[in-house]
């Protein structure tokens, strides 16, 4: 019999979860029973995946660097990354200024609608939380994201899932095994050679339970949806963002496409497990691992590109989260705020939306957290910030998942023109996690 591909099976447990939340919204007790006996099991999953991104990106990147053999490489490489990655988030931000500039979806929003949001969600627990995070990413000085890659305690980095710190250690590591020579750096290199090969299988193992793991997501993603009214009324600017992330992902084709010569259809067949898994986690952290494996064994993106290219872009390259906040920016003002909507105040958008989806952490709703500092950067009245962040807070969740998508794809795009640039594209070897179990069996 053929085999269903793993994204169909991903696509039919996420519909089913969908199907099976909307049912227990309706039933009594539905609810508790599915954050109970079924979301644990999405937890767990994320939890699986979180626990082998640390050794993935170690493996991969310090056998990824020691195969480069030069070091000027790796300079080109990070120049390159940087550069792409600062590029696409211009277009994703300018993309987003434009489209609610044109549709302006927070026009007319009839008064009782924005009092009846305010009623409900400007003391929630969610928007006070956002506020109160935000508030304390501002304290940080000016330089403290840059000192923040330099580990003092690589255990302590390893326990956090620091990724930028991981990766400096990675690369520092992967620098000295050049600078050592062949003789004395084999061991390890075959070390972490052979580490790469088990996290990789890891990850085929874990993604078995993938399916059954998106329907426990979805399921309890449904269960907390509660006001459908307010929703309807959001879809509007919804759709705002959901197109220009639309668009975002016709860029990409059309980047990879020019640049590497291969079919957009079969990059998109290729990431849609990781870009499924984005969706359900919502988290660009937890969905790294998967990401590695598909564009390394899926897209043939070589190791020291990948390992470099996708952890970096994980925490740093969110061209989904800075379309969002430019787009969520501008709708606030349309409604509570509109003599605020000036262009320079636009282009001070486009500059902050940039540092804050850098300066975004990759699990949900972090985008919402910076969106705030965005907005303060334009000298948005501090008494209407939990107004503000409570008319876009019903429709968060699902523009979350949204975005992650947008932002994993922006990473895998980024990593196939980087490595096409640097000769390391190659025909991809998907491997499966049975390639060697009838000789162990
Ligand atoms: N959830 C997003 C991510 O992990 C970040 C955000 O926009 O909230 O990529």
């Amino acid at each position: 019999m053929k085999k269903i591909a793993l994204h169909w099976k991903i696509i039919i447990g996420m519909v089913l979860g969908i199907i099976f939340g909307f049912i227990m919204n309706t039933v009594d007790g539905g609810k508790g029973f599915v954050a109970d006996w079924v979301a644990p099991f999405g937890t767990i999953f994320i939890n699986l995946l979180k626990l082998i991104a640390v050794p993935l990106i170690l493996a991969s990147l310090i056998k990824g660097i020691s195969d480069l053999k030069d070091i000027s490489k790796i300079k080109s490489m990070g120049l390159r990354t940087i550069g792409i990655y600062v590029a696409t988030t211009l277009v994703a931000i300018v993309i987003g200024l434009s489209i609610v500039n044109i549709v302006k979806p927070g026009k007319g929003m009839p008064q009782d609608t924005i009092e009846k949001i305010k009623l409900k969600y400007e003391n929630d627990a969610g928007v006070t939380d956002k506020l109160m995070k935000a508030s304390a990413q501002k304290e940080a000085g000016p330089l403290q994201a840059l000192v923040d890659i330099f580990p003092s305690n690589i255990f302590k980095s390893f326990a956090e899932a620091s990724m930028l710190q991981v990766i400096f250690f990675a690369i520092f590591v992967g620098i000295c095994l050049l600078l050592i020579g062949d003789k004395k750096a084999k061991p390890l290199i075959d070390f972490f050679d052979s580490l790469n090969e088990v996290v990789m299988k890891m990850v085929d193992l874990i993604m078995l339970f993938a399916p059954y793991a998106v329907f426990a997501l979805l399921a309890n993603v449904i269960i907390a949806f509660d006001d459908v009214e307010i929703l309807i009324k959001l879809l509007y600017y919804a759709f705002c963002v959901v197109g220009g992330l639309i668009l975002m992902i016709g860029f990409y084709l059309i980047l990879v496409s020019v640049y590497t010569k291969k079919s957009p259809m079969w990059f998109l067949q290729q990431i849609s497990p990781a870009q499924l898994l984005a969706f359900s986690t919502s988290s660009s952290a937890a969905t790294l691992p998967v990401t590695m494996e598909r564009v390394e064994e899926h897209l043939g993106v070589d190791k020291e590109v990948s390992g470099f290219v996708l952890p970096v872009g994980a925490t740093v390259n969110m061209d989904g989260t800075s379309l969002y906040q430019g787009i969520a920016a501008v709708f606030i003002m349309q409604v509570i705020w509109p003599e605020g909507l000036t262009f320079t105040n636009q282009l001070v958008i486009v500059l902050t939306a940039l540092l804050a989806s850098i300066g975004s952490a990759a699990v949900p709703s972090a985008g919402m957290v910076m969106l705030v500092i965005v907005l303060e950067s334009i000298g948005f009245p501090a008494e209407l910030l939990p107004i503000g962040l409570a008319l876009i807070f019903a429709v968060d969740r699902p523009l979350d998942m949204c975005r992650t998508v947008v932002n994993v794809t922006g990473d895998a795009t980024v990593s196939m023109i980087v490595a096409k640039s640097l000769g390391k594209l190659h025909d991809p070897k998907p491997k499966e996690w049975d390639d060697n179990y009838e000789d162990v069996k």
